[in-house]
């Protein structure tokens, strides 16, 4: 397996050639899905697919498939992630993702390397969210998270549907997103936090994604003038609100390390210089890789407005309007990271994202686990997001490695099943 190397020139060469597209002056891009951007992304990604001999086909979401046939006819090992970037967005989110799985691919057609399985590389449509909410709409489809008849029908701020700007890119395939059985699903991402550089760590191997819970507050108190109101007859809606604020960051401070809590927008009634606040709403963000622990910040939270406002004479409703479980890869699919990390002489470590990915939807679906890689300062969704040559390299050979490692696995789990069929026909008291 050791002549199986990542060209590491190659793929920087790859990704520096795509980064052209969209490109932003401050060197980031902005290629927002489904616009000619994207169509000339998505052009480019065919093309190099094609000439490595793979079939690209496209489902009805414009989710492509670039497929390498293997030995035998069984449900593809797919690796990727997504063309499509923030409106300042950088050169790696995502992009990595697929373009690493294409550097891999090519690895493995220049070494004329057969894998037991097909091997795929997919590009998702729609990760980033930024044109058409929600974001992963398509990964999102595929794992039966969304309707495909609602996707398609999501309308950017110009009012231009998801559908009609699909078939405009001429990208909107036969396949029924969704009607795609795959063994397994790898995706490489820049970690877009500071944990692996900070521990100067090459590899995370990403066992799961946190769960987030969202909640909308409003607190009711009564509009009064500011002068004449004395403190004690005052209902301060934004005393409340500043209690819970605080309160809210002691929720997750109490849970160290992985808790986050955030209050990160607040509307204050009326919003005037000489008038007590009569009402104030604002927002509650809490994540967590464990269910109970977040059924446990969210009893805090829902105790804590009741004991900061009833004091004061508030009234308080929270409202969940969001509950994304946390997300548990495949305990194989991660283990086969592990070992590709360290037969590829990486160090790594164990993490859970912050973010969410297509992957989390795949995994509803497939066999899934990620892999990430250090970006410089935690940085991502920014147009000075970076992660080195070396890096970006790194992450592609554990790719490439964990794919290998899953395919010998299914490849020895056919032998042994085909085996033990021989012994049982021998034995079968039918014949
Ligand atoms: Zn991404």
């Amino acid at each position: 397996m050791r002549n199986l190397k990542i060209d590491a020139e190659r793929l920087w060469g790859g990704l520096m050639e795509t980064a052209a597209i969209g490109a932003t002056p401050k060197g980031g891009i902005c290629r927002l899905t489904l616009t000619d951007l994207d169509r000339q992304v998505r052009d480019w990604f065919r093309a190099q697919a094609q000439a490595l001999g793979c079939r690209v086909t496209v489902d009805d979401m414009g989710a492509m498939f670039a497929r390498r046939e293997g030995q035998h006819d069984v449900p593809p090992i797919a690796m990727g992630s997504h063309l499509d970037t923030q409106p300042t967005g950088g050169k790696f989110d995502g992009v990595l993702g697929v373009l690493a799985a294409l550097e891999a691919l090519r690895v493995l057609v220049e070494a004329g390397y057969e894998t037991h399985a097909p091997i795929e590389v997919v590009n998702w449509t729609n990760e980033e969210g930024a044109r058409f909410a929600p974001a992963m709409i398509a990964s999102g489809v595929f794992g039966g998270a969304f309707e495909r008849d609602w996707a398609v029908m999501r309308a950017d701020r110009a009012g231009v549907r998801f559908g009609d700007a699909l078939e405009a890119i001429g990208y909107s395939g036969t396949e029924r997103c969704g009607a795609h059985p795959l063994s397994a699903f790898f995706e490489l991402h820049i970690e877009q936090g500071p944990i692996l550089e900070a521990e100067a760590k090459e590899i995370g191997v990403v066992t799961g994604v946190q769960g987030i819970r969202w909640f909308e507050a409003t607190i009711i108190g009564q509009d009064a003038h500011t002068g004449a109101t004395p403190m004690g007859r005052r209902k301060n809606a934004l005393i409340g609100a500043a209690r819970l604020v605080e309160r809210i960051d002691a929720i997750a401070l109490a849970r160290p390390p992985l808790a986050v809590g955030t209050v990160g927008l607040l509307e204050v009634k009326p919003n005037s210089r000489n008038v007590v606040p009569g009402e104030v709403f604002l927002t509650i963000d809490l994540r967590h890789p464990h269910t109970a622990v977040l059924d446990e910040m969210e009893a805090a939270v829902m105790q804590s407005a009741r004991e900061v406002c009833d004091p004061l004479g508030l009234v308080c409703t929270v409202t969940k309007i969001w509950d994304e479980p946390p997300t548990r890869f495949d305990p194989g699919c991660i283990a086969a990271v592990r070992r590709a990390a360290a037969t590829s002489g990486y160090s790594s470590r164990d993490m859970v994202s912050g973010a969410g990915h297509d992957a989390v939807y795949v995994a509803r679906v497939a066999p899934t686990a990620m892999i990430f890689v250090p970006c410089r300062d935690g940085i991502s969704h920014n147009e000075a997001e970076f992660s080195s040559k070396e890096q970006c390299a790194a992450g592609a050979q554990v790719l490439l490695q964990a794919v290998l490692d899953y395919d010998r696995q299914l490849a020895e789990h056919a032998s042994v099943a085909r085996m033990s069929e021989a012994t049982s026909g021998a034995v079968s008291p039918r014949e």
